[in-house]
């Protein structure tokens, strides 16, 4: 009999993060691969810190920030495509993180089934679970792993140079080595924008990583775009805060508040890697204050 009352019992979950909902015809099943702790002073590097502060109470968020490691499937034209993959065992001191395969087949999910995978970014905490082994020998072997060539030529020999990254430098060079050796031969790269399947576009927007790319999905008038790393939590509330994990972050903040117009105007569901479970809202403006309103559950 199992004792164990955590959430992260290796085997199996109390909280099994998985929500589906649909976009037209195309079906999305949100899963997570666990929660990263991230010290709040990673984030509003250009903010004097009393003010950033300010605004973390402001939020109810704690000077040690859990992001979510949200992942998402969709199913399209016959297709089944995953979207990023969760940090997996990358970060061995994370004990609450490797959660995605065992998630996929809580939630039906064969690995074998998938088709395609879209990386928005080769950093950790979006290949690391293309890593790890249990999901890594089911893949099928003709599996076409989407990723901007930008990406792939920035990380096969990266410049860290100029970012802090919290210390993260190794882990992240690291890992993007060992993701581009693994999956050499099922890389299909992309220049500026593919899709993927019908109404499942991955377009390269650059900033958070210079190939750091955001998937557009859209069918039968309704829209969801998964914006990846373009922004982190406080990052719709506080636009222009750039972090410490953002490789270029002026041009970062230009696509974040791009694309946060863009889904104020339109009205569409909108997501990040990182926002709570199950990140799915939409975007208001007021004047030149963005604020996220998360989407009604569906039960
Ligand atoms: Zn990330």
């Amino acid at each position: 009999m199992c004792m164990c009352h955590g959430i992260y019992h290796p085997d199996h979950d109390i909280v099994p993060s998985r929500y589906v909902t649909r976009v037209g015809e195309i079906e999305v099943i949100v899963l997570s691969d666990g929660a990263i702790p991230v010290p709040a002073a990673g984030l509003g590097t250009n903010i004097e810190p009393e003010e950033r502060d300010a605004a973390l109470r402001g939020h109810f968020l704690p000077d040690i920030v859990d992001w979510g490691l949200n992942v998402i499937v969709v199913r399209s034209g016959g297709r089944t495509i995953l979207i990023d993959s969760g940090v997996g065992e990358e970060m061995p001191e994370s004990t609450r993180t490797g959660r995605l395969a065992l998630r996929l087949k809580a939630a039906g999910i064969a690995i074998g089934s998938i088709t395609d995978v879209i990386i928005t970014h080769i950093h950790m905490d979006h290949i690391g679970g293309l890593l790890d082994e249990r999901l890594r020998s089911e893949m099928r072997p003709d599996v076409r792993v989407h990723v901007s060539h930008t990406d792939i030529d920035f990380f096969g020999a990266p410049d860290f140079s100029n970012n802090t990254f919290g210390g993260l430098q190794e882990i992240i060079r690291s890992s993007s080595r060992h993701f581009l050796d693994a999956y050499q031969s099922e890389l299909h790269p992309f220049d500026k924008e593919f899709q993927v399947a019908p109404g499942v576009v991955v377009t390269r927007t650059g900033g958070h990583t210079p190939g750091h790319s955001v998937v557009r999905i859209s069918s039968q008038g309704q829209r969801l775009t998964f914006a990846g790393d373009a922004l982190v939590p406080l990052g719709v509330e506080c636009p222009e805060w750039q972090n410490a994990f953002d490789h270029e972050p002026e041009e970062a903040t230009r696509v974040r508040v791009s694309l946060l117009k863009e889904a104020a105007a339109t009205g569409e569901l909108f997501m990040a890697s990182h926002l709570s479970f199950p990140a799915l809202g939409r975007v208001a403006v007021n004047g030149n204050a963005f604020r996220y309103v998360p989407a009604t559950w569906g039960y």
